[in-house]
């Protein structure tokens, strides 16, 4: 009897761990056990080292599981007494106090809580998820943002709530590839304010600020970070060319109904030329004999793009656009003219690229990232929830 209490000892492996009887339930294991030191313990009171003790009362802590049997100890826990008149209760290195879980336990559940809801793991780990939800928040390190080194800052929106107008706004660190912040809000007066209280000197230090086409953010820019290279970011815009083209598509079917040319277009068009199956080329062949424009606005959109991939000088880049830009518009497409007054409204922002091409693939792989813990938390509604959950995982 004595060496299978032993074995138990040794699975748990807790130093000083003394086991003293084990009741093997279908699915549960519960271990009565003590910590077995003569070591005495400080007395918060006086900070005097105490070592009259005697035993108080069992404490039930969850530990890891064995072998799908979910482990609770009832530890023994001790009254410590002290000369001062101060009685307190013995504490323990392997589990924190005032939880009803081993640190090792929290660890392993805030794992598996970073691609799942705290409703799932609860369910998987037979705990309330309002106690998985909460231990998860007592293992975040806030770290304090260290503005010293940001230096190129990218900003994206994010949908919050999904089908209310509630964006919030993410904050990245272009060089590092991280969640600086995120702000509950998007319209400028708080994102104004939030950049003011870093300080000017901060946001002096930003050589490079990269967004998308939204007004506040482009429009504050100039006047956050007086010495930044504004940036259109390349992702956001391009889009805008493949509207062109889905666009003019669309309207034709609508204008013929009956033409089985048409149909089924929108992602041959959208797909990069070189990635088309011969079936699908010949699609869009077939299209391009009855729609001839359709071929011309379909070549410019595959024209563009490479002007941004080839590693052109500034101005060399520059006069490849003029040059595209003159070819866009002698073809009198409406959709195609929409792009262009778009491109010259932002022009000097979109060629800045040429400058120092700020990628953002980091901003769009952190988008991703938001959208997962999203999918998990079942569209959790309290931004500082969410905001915790994000800097928990993402440390
Ligand atoms: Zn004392």
């Amino acid at each position: 009897m004595h060496s299978e209490l032993e074995i138990y000892a040794a699975l748990l492996n807790i130093p000083k761990l003394e086991i003293e009887r084990v009741e093997l339930g279908k699915r549960a294991l519960n271990i009565y056990c003590k910590i077995v030191c003569f070591d005495s313990q400080t007395c918060p009171s006086c900070q005097k080292e105490v070592s009259k003790k005697t035993p108080k009362y069992r404490r039930e802590i969850r530990d890891l599981d064995i072998s799908g049997r979910k482990v609770v100890l009832h530890l023994l826990v001790h009254q410590y007494h002290c000369g001062c008149g101060r009685t307190f209760s013995e504490y323990f290195d392997f589990v924190s106090p005032g939880k009803s879980y081993t640190q090792r336990q929290a660890k392993w559940i805030f794992e598996m809580s970073a691609k799942q809801s705290y409703l799932q793991v609860g369910a998987l780990v037979d705990m309330n998820p309002k106690t998985v939800e909460r231990l998860c928040y007592g293992q975040v390190n806030f770290r304090a943002i260290d503005w010293g080194r940001i230096h190129r800052i990218g900003i994206d929106e994010f949908a919050f709530k999904k089908g209310h107008k509630d964006f919030i706004v993410i904050l990245i660190d272009l060089d590092a590839h991280e969640i600086i912040d995120l702000l509950q809000f998007r319209d400028k007066a708080f994102i104004r304010a939030y950049f003011k209280g870093l300080g000017d000197e901060t946001c002096a230090k930003a050589t490079d600020f990269c967004s998308d086409m939204w007004g506040p953010f482009q429009s504050l820019a100039p006047e956050l970070f007086p010495n930044a290279l504004i940036h259109i970011d390349r992702f956001h815009w391009t889009l805008h060319l493949n509207k062109v083209v889905d666009n003019f598509q669309k309207e034709l079917r609508r204008q013929n109904k009956d033409e089985p040319a048409f149909k089924g277009l929108k992602w041959k068009l959208i797909k990069r030329p070189e990635n088309l199956h011969e079936s699908e080329q010949k699609d869009i062949g077939a299209a391009f004999k009855c729609a001839p424009q359709l071929e011309e606005i379909y070549q410019m959109k595959n024209t563009f793009q490479p002007i941004f991939d080839i590693d052109f000088s500034y101005d060399f880049a520059v006069g490849q656009i003029n040059l595209w830009i003159a070819q866009a518009n002698g073809l009198k497409n409406k959709y195609l003219s929409q792009f262009v007054d778009l491109f010259e409204r932002h022009r000097a922002n979109i060629l800045n690229y040429f400058v120092n091409r700020i990628s953002s693939g980091a901003v769009e792989g952190k988008n991703n990232l938001l959208r997962t813990i999203k999918r998990f938390t079942f569209n959790m509604s309290n931004f500082q929830n969410f905001r915790r959950r994000v800097f928990a995982f993402n440390q």
